[in-house]
């Protein structure tokens, strides 16, 4: 392996299969270039769970359309300006703002006045990442000229015939569309941010050789990537005997994000929360093997058990300034530390960006 990325698929499948000190020898090498190229800062995008509304039915999330045991919620517009006022005035550098799909002029007014008033009340200080789903060139044109410098949107995996399984084939769910609308956000100007679920049912260490390829070809700013989880009340929950157990899926997302960080040393990744419903450590082992941006959930508390995507969602017991105050101190356990009322934004993008004529 050379320090430059260069990893042939037949290795990427050798080190996704990598135990004991092979594997300790990756997540060490991931740390390694990490710490070269990205330092050991921590970003922080609060978590604003905007609403569990959607349209769409993918068949292994909870808060698809067809789940009629959801409570359905999408936060006022006060509410979530709180929210970042709160992220601001904790030195929170963003937000990031997630929400079920929803294309509608409503849905898209909404988010448009959200983004320009957030810009207002903090002196345009917060950075602020989209993670809403497919939407039209247009659109993301609008919320992007209103002040959205980034947006999230997982391919959710890079094989097609797999994607097809875990999404019904109903005209509203297609790869193809998916692709283009990463492409739109590219062409936007967003910092662009995809990732895939790891460990679903069908998917082999070759899927997932192929899926930190395809975001490598993609020349992605970001990554936000985490181990799949069963929801019991979604279609795909017959196939959980297929699945691997928690802590090996786990472990593999682990050697994931550790061989994302060796073949796109300069990118964001985050330290997603799949990752701690399977282990309370969980973010922190990732921060330690190449991630470097946290997402603490900043939603109010009373709507965060109906934005319930699988199961074990972590649901904190401490407020949300004992949260900031603990993954302080844990990540200063791991030699890090938080960077505080900093953007964060991608240095890839900055590279990507000032080579364009
Ligand atoms: N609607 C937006 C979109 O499509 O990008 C964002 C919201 S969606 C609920 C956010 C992400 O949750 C999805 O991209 C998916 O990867 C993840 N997710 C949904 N169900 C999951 C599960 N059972 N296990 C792990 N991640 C899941």
């Amino acid at each position: 392996m050379n320090n430059h990325g260069e990893l042939s698929f037949e290795q990427i499948v050798s080190h996704l299969k990598a135990t004991g000190q092979e594997e300790n020898e990756l997540f060490q090498r991931a740390a390694a270039i990490k710490q070269t190229h990205v330092g050991n800062n921590v970003y922080l995008r609060g978590l604003i769970e905007f609403s569990n509304i959607c349209e769409k039915d993918c068949y292994y999330c909870g808060i698809r359309c067809s789940n009629r045991e959801v409570h359905r919620y999408t936060l006022t517009h006060d509410e979530a300006i709180n929210c970042i006022r709160f992220a601001h005035e904790k030195g929170f550098g963003s937000v990031a703002i997630q929400s079920g799909e929803i294309a509608s002029a409503t849905f898209t007014k909404k988010i448009d006045r959200i983004v320009r008033e957030a810009q207002k009340v903090t002196d345009g200080e917060i950075g602020i990442t989209l993670s809403c789903g497919e939407q039209t060139e247009e659109t993301y044109r609008r919320w992007f000229e209103s002040g959205a410098e980034r947006y999230l949107l997982r391919i959710e995996t890079s094989n097609e015939k797999l994607y097809r399984q875990l999404h019904p084939e109903d005209g509203k769910h297609s790869y193809t569309r998916r692709i283009q609308a990463l492409e739109a956000l590219k062409k936007t100007g967003y910092q662009t941010g995809t990732g895939v679920m790891i460990g679903l049912p069908f998917q082999t260490v070759e899927d997932l050789a192929d899926d930190l390829l395809f975001m490598k070809q993609m020349e992605i700013d970001m990554c936000g990537m985490g181990p799949y989880i069963e929801h019991a009340a979604t279609p795909l929950w017959k196939e959980h005997y297929r699945l691997l157990p928690l802590g090996e899926r786990l472990r593999l997302a682990l050697r994931m994000i550790a061989l994302l960080r060796i073949l796109m040393p300069d990118i964001n990744i985050a330290a997603t929360t799949a990752l701690q419903a399977i282990d309370k450590g969980g973010r922190e082992e990732a921060i330690l093997v190449g991630a470097n941006v946290l997402m603490p959930n900043i939603t109010p508390s009373r709507y965060r058990d109906d934005y319930f995507l699988y199961e074990n969602k972590p649901l904190s017991a401490r407020n949300d300034e004992e949260e900031l105050d603990y993954l302080d101190e844990r990540l200063q356990a791991i030699g890090h530390r938080i960077g505080y009322n900093l953007k964060g934004n991608s240095l890839r993008y900055g590279k990507r960006t000032s080579s364009l004529p």
